[in-house]
């Protein structure tokens, strides 16, 4: 049962139809790691804090750049040159107390990513960094996690769902030029287009928790499908994903072999 002071604290949420105190109280029960906490980052952990999700952890080897300040919104002049996942954690734990914030100041690599993932039950991927997607991908497809990847460019970004036995990062972008792979990105940005992606992603972590064990979930979730938009032109588009039957990472015969 929600306590007194939660169900004040909450009580916006709770009148939400399909919501309501028990949808509430499997928020607090949950657990999402956000990988990255940069222009994406910044908002995705702070709905997901405000919402009351019951342990979020963020993984981010970064330090806070003067360039940074202009779309990394979680951020405050006077953090400069701090690790940004210690300055998150310190800032939205102060923004909800009621909630236990993690951080790890490393890069996510293929000597821990098993392990990290494996405490939590969303991942939410908001690198931008297709090394790091593939990973999380792959590592949450071996454990059976379910998980969000959104990435930007200028404008334009994009974001895909994915849960047990629905398409993968790799069933739809496999086939990726090496050149896109090595490209990393410096583009030019605002926060109010990163920002959009930041907040359908938690939006994505909160209405699976909420929809879980419905048959809903699949139709409130952007799943076997990619979700891409332009902030300039203005445009949302869902394209279908289809799941590749001979993936490397998801498919019957990768896990074989
Ligand atoms: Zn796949």
């Amino acid at each position: 049962m929600l306590s007194q002071s939660h169900k004040q604290r909450y009580l916006r949420a709770i009148n939400l139809p399909n919501v309501g105190e028990e949808g509430q109280l499997k928020l607090l029960g949950a657990s999402v790691l956000i990988v990255g906490v940069g222009a994406i980052g910044s908002i995705t952990s702070t709905y997901l804090t405000a919402v009351g999700v019951g342990r979020i952890g963020l993984i981010d080897f970064d330090t806070i750049d003067i360039e940074d300040l202009q779309h990394q919104v979680l951020y405050e002049t006077s953090f400069l040159n701090r690790p940004k996942v210690r300055s998150a954690q310190a800032k939205l734990q102060r923004m909800n107390p009621d909630i236990v914030i993690e951080g790890y100041f490393q890069a996510l690599d293929v000597r821990n990513a098993l392990k990290i993932i494996q405490g939590y039950d969303f991942i939410i991927d908001t690198t931008s960094n297709l090394h790091t997607t593939f990973l999380v991908n792959q590592a949450c497809v071996a454990t059976n996690k379910p998980f969000s990847t959104a990435g930007y460019y200028q404008y334009q970004g994009q974001i895909m769902t994915h849960i047990p036995g629905s398409a993968c990062f790799s069933c739809v972008f496999e086939n990726l030029l090496p050149q896109e792979l090595r490209r990393t990105i410096q583009s030019g940005v605002y926060g109010f287009s990163t920002g959009i992606v930041g907040s359908m992603q938690a939006g994505e972590a909160i209405k699976y928790f909420l929809h879980k064990d419905t048959p809903y979930l699949r139709d409130t979730l952007l799943v076997d499908c990619l979700g891409v938009f332009d902030t300039q032109n203005l445009y949302f588009n869902k394209l279908l994903a289809r799941k590749n039957p001979s993936c490397p990472v998801c498919s019957k015969d990768s896990k074989q072999s």
